[in-house]
């Protein structure tokens, strides 16, 4: 069993034992309910409003507004990568169709929307990435999961991953509830998120000690999120992090 096997063994495992933690039934049933009647109704583009497609052909090119963009953070944004990071990439600017699209997937439910953003982090990533072993999401707090039925920034891990050809791991959780970043300063921001992360088990922090991290979520902003998350790997014993979002706010 090669080291890579491992890991996917280890993230398999805590996956199902974290898939039986018992919850009410009838939170089950519902969100079920209404993730099927979701996937019966077409999709309308986030773009134009045409059905069929969460972003149909013609407005899918928003989802690589960086396409031709070099490796690297561009002179003139007010940030360099955060540390620890070691790399730090994005698909597109924070705005218009990419901007609508995470809120869609976010606040509104259409999971549909994970497949065509995912796709677009593994492009990304897959023409800059320096490297990486495994694939790791930025988790929304338990409750929040709970509400929404699912975790955005997973979705898009699990697509991302696929198509990367790495493994997935949940290997992060929200130790504490924080408040929402675009509700704080950004000089606050470092402050609310700083210790937030830990191991979502044991057994995660084994799966990560040795590898290179490939952090995924929505939107990066100043970073403080990914510096936090990052923070809780090396302890893991990672021996690095980087990171890519679908979009980058200024
Ligand atoms: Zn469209």
């Amino acid at each position: 069993m090669t080291d890579r096997e491992a890991v996917r063994l280890a993230g398999s495992g805590v996956a199902e034992r974290a898939a039986d933690t018992p919850q009410p039934r009838l939170a089950r049933w519902r969100r079920a309910g209404a993730w099927l009647l979701d996937l019966a109704l077409p999709a309308t583009c986030v773009g134009c409003g045409r059905e069929g497609d969460p972003i149909c052909r013609a407005c899918r090119p928003a989802l690589a507004g960086r396409e031709q963009a070099p490796a690297g953070i561009p002179i003139g944004l007010p940030s360099d990568v955060p540390d620890p990071l070691l790399q730090l990439e994005w698909c597109a600017p924070f705005g218009g169709v990419v901007r609508r699209a995470l809120h869609e997937l976010k606040y509104a439910g259409e999971r549909r929307l994970a497949e065509p953003l995912g796709a677009a982090i593994a492009a990304r990533w897959r023409q800059t990435g320096a490297g990486g072993d495994v694939i790791v999401h930025v988790p929304v707090h338990e409750d929040r999961a709970r509400e929404r039925g699912y975790d955005q920034a997973e979705a898009l891990a699990r697509v991302a991953a696929r198509e990367l050809r790495l493994p997935h791991l949940a290997a992060l959780e929200r130790g504490r509830a924080t408040v929402a970043q675009f509700q704080l300063g950004r000089d606050r921001r470092a402050a609310n998120v700083a210790g937030a992360f830990r191991p979502a088990a044991p057994a995660m922090g084994r799966a990560v000690a040795g590898r290179w991290i490939v952090l995924v979520d929505d939107v990066v902003t100043t970073g403080a999120t990914l510096a936090a998350c990052s923070e809780a790997l090396l302890e893991s014993g990672a021996i690095g992090v980087s990171a890519v979002t679908v979009a980058r706010e200024r």
